[in-house]
């Protein structure tokens, strides 16, 4: 095996997303049970990607702790919903109402462009921090389309190819991704470095 670390996250879509990524690199992740993340209390993607991994690195001694932060970034909303891409419609929102009030901030906007980003932090275990960033560019569609991934996938659009995330394969959607090109920069690293 190549290498092997921790994984901290509460969104098993991700966990999903990530094994698939890195199905390539012989790699094992382990998930510990943290149980309950601290608040993101960060203001940046790297400062909650960074509040995450330290935390996940108490539960995993003597293993790279890895943790990503992730969002929509969309220009023309000053950023919104950014940092706060799950929670954007409330505390407890789902995808369907975070979406729905993103198309409403985005009625008669000229100006559709957005890009996802993705920071992955890294805790050495000789306490180490590491980053990496992964971006995807695309647009907010004018309606949800499809039914594949999760999140804003479905009013995600890509304009090379005039489908939305929903739209395409997670095998698609893994070549491109904001989340792969991060994980693949961990991947390249922790192959050299372990
Ligand atoms: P986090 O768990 O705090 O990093 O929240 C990330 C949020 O950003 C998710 O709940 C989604 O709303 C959004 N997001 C991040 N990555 C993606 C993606 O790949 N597709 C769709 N939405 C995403």
């Amino acid at each position: 095996m190549n290498f092997k670390f921790c994984l901290g996250t509460e969104n098993p879509a991700k966990v999903k997303e990530i094994r698939d990524i890195l199905k390539d690199f012989d790699c094992e992740i382990v998930l510990p049970c943290v149980g309950k993340f601290p608040d993101e209390t960060g203001i940046t993607f790297a400062e909650n990607a960074l509040i995450k991994a330290l935390f996940t690195a108490k539960h995993c001694r003597n293993l790279h702790a890895v943790a990503e932060d992730s969002g929509l970034v969309v220009p023309v909303l000053g950023g919104m919903p950014g940092i706060l891409s799950s929670r954007f419609a409330g505390p407890n929102a789902d995808d369907g109402k975070n979406i729905e009030k993103l198309l409403k901030y985005m009625t008669n906007k000229n100006n559709r462009q957005a890009y996802f980003v993705c920071v992955v932090a890294l805790i050495t275990p000789s306490g180490e921090q590491k980053f990496f960033e992964g971006r995807l560019y695309g647009r907010i569609a004018e309606e949800p389309r499809g039914q594949s991934g999760f999140g804003y996938d479905p009013v995600f659009e890509i304009p090379e190819i005039g489908k939305t995330l929903g739209e395409i394969t997670s095998e698609e959607k893994n070549k491109i991704s904001h989340r792969a090109k991060a994980f693949r920069q961990l991947a390249e690293y922790l192959s050299m470095a372990v």
